[in-house]
């Protein structure tokens, strides 16, 4: 039974986790197509400003126009490759502030709804001459590269376009005092970029509806699952109990039944009808087994009742005069080779407001049960405080103990402790339970400390 308990659990974990990563997959293919989806919708807004005719003229100047001239410089050593690059950037830094301001504006226009950053990168210049290459900028090397747009912060960046110009290029050279019209080949790279900066904030607040369906389903069906074995594991146990009680109720019943049989019997019997001591002697066992029987009825009958069920009819009663009869009438009741009750009660003597009948009953199960799982010799320690306006109550054995587990679950309808059965006690399981329900409508609370092989401690607290 536990293995396929063990075995139902597991197939639902393992279940669930397969669920787990089918809705991880499809969320995270969801992601993707909305990732493309995102990016294509940022591509074809840049692609609207890009082809603006305005802007669409800085790359003619700044790289045919103003490179032209700043190469022929460099050819005719005029200057050196380090000023003609700074020269590029320097007029870059004038388109920034003229077209800078437009380009924002014209974005801001597209109302998109988030920051879309654009930057126009130089990757490399190069002047060919077969099958030398004479590379004036190099965009890995280079403190800088951006020659239009914003500066990113860190993060990531899509590559939009990347463009490669390839040209002849004429210039006048001087050599001494002569001139001559030459030309050179040369390579110009580039490559333009955006950034949404929290671009993944943006997709995922558009998949939203689905990450949170996805997890309250998620929760939902582990909130399921859990009910359903806890409810299993409820029923499991009842259906364990009910047995047991009914075990134990047979067990109980059996021995009476028994006895008077047999005591029926003998009453046939000539020799005992003919002395009269004899057969007083064995009406007494018919009557004390009747008497068990009613009881045990009575009991069953009795514990079926609710704490609010129960009818308390309270009386004035000295508590020292209580506790004097009822440890007289245990020991009177318990026929025990070996048993000392201390009784410790609170002086001066205090009034209480209780049913004398019910709470006799639910200290005498407490008591009882310090001898039914005692040890050979018992002792017993009957104390009573007053505490923050409440009368405690303290009941002390040396008894086997009940371990923590079952501590747990000690006042519950027929719950017998795991060594009771082991030690062949026999027991409803009811004794305590009806200690709590008569404690409870008497607006009391019952505790325990138990340690094992040393002895167990209930506390009860009564409202005075
Ligand atoms: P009955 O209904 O006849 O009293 P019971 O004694 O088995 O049957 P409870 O009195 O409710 O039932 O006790 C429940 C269980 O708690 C017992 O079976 C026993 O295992 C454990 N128990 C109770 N009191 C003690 C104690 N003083 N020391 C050790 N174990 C105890
Ligand atoms: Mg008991």
């Amino acid at each position: 039974m536990k293995s396929k308990f063990t075995l139902l659990i597991l197939i639902s974990a393992l279940a669930l986790l397969a669920l787990c990563a089918i809705q991880a997959y499809l969320i995270s293919n969801t992601y993707e197509l909305k990732k493309d989806a995102f990016m294509n919708e940022a591509d074809n807004a840049v692609a609207e400003i890009s082809n603006d005719r305005v802007l669409d003229s800085i790359y003619d100047v700044l790289i045919e126009e103003d490179l032209e001239n700043h190469l022929a410089d460099y050819l005719n050593k005029r200057i050196s490759k380090r000023q003609a690059v700074d020269r590029i950037f320097r007029t870059a830094d004038e388109f920034n502030k003229n077209y800078l301001p437009y380009y924002k504006s014209k974005i801001v226009d597209l109302d998109l709804g988030y920051t879309l950053l654009f930057q126009y990168d130089l990757l490399s210049i190069g002047i060919i001459d077969y099958p030398e290459v004479d590379t004036i900028f190099i965009k890995n090397k280079a403190e800088r590269s951006r020659i239009f747009g914003e500066k990113f912060t860190t993060g990531e960046a899509r590559i939009i376009n990347l463009s490669r110009t390839f040209d002849t290029n004429e210039f006048i050279e001087q050599r001494g005092d002569s001139i001559f019209t030459s030309s050179y080949d040369f390579e110009v790279r580039t490559q333009e970029l955006i950034q949404v900066p929290n671009w993944k904030a943006i997709v995922l607040g558009r998949m939203w509806v689905l990450i949170l369906g996805s997890v309250v389903l998620f929760l939902f069906v582990i909130g399921l699952l859990y009910y359903s074995i806890k409810n299993l594991i409820t029923q499991k146990k009842i259906a364990e109990v009910k047995t047991d009680f009914i075990n134990n109720v047979t067990h109980e019943l059996k021995t009476p039944l028994a006895t008077l049989g047999i005591a029926t019997k003998s009453l046939r019997n000539e020799v005992i009808l003919s002395n009269k001591e004899a057969f007083e002697n064995t009406l007494g066992i018919v009557e004390r087994q009747n008497n068990r029987l009613q009881k045990l009825i009575d009991q069953v009958l009795t514990n079926s009742l609710k704490a609010e069920e129960l009818q308390l009819h309270k009386e004035q009663i000295s508590d020292n005069v209580f506790f004097r009869d009822l440890i007289s009438d245990f020991k009177t009741a318990t026929q025990h080779a070996s048993l000392t009750v201390v009784n410790a009660v609170y002086k001066p003597e205090v009034l209480l407001r209780i049913d004398r009948f019910h709470l006799t009953t639910a200290l005498f199960n407490i008591l009882e049960n310090a001898v039914k799982y005692g040890n050979d010799t018992v002792h017993i320690k009957v104390e009573t405080t007053l505490q923050n306006g409440q009368y405690v109550i303290t009941i002390i054995d040396n008894g086997i103990g009940i371990s923590d587990k079952d501590q747990k679950a000690i006042f519950d309808k027929f719950y017998r402790a795991g060594n009771s059965n082991v030690h062949n006690v026999k027991g409803l399981g009811l004794g305590l339970y009806f200690t709590h329900q008569i404690i409870t409508a008497h607006g009391g609370m019952i505790d325990l400390k138990s340690i094992e092989d040393e002895g167990t401690t209930f506390i009860i607290k009564l409202p005075i």
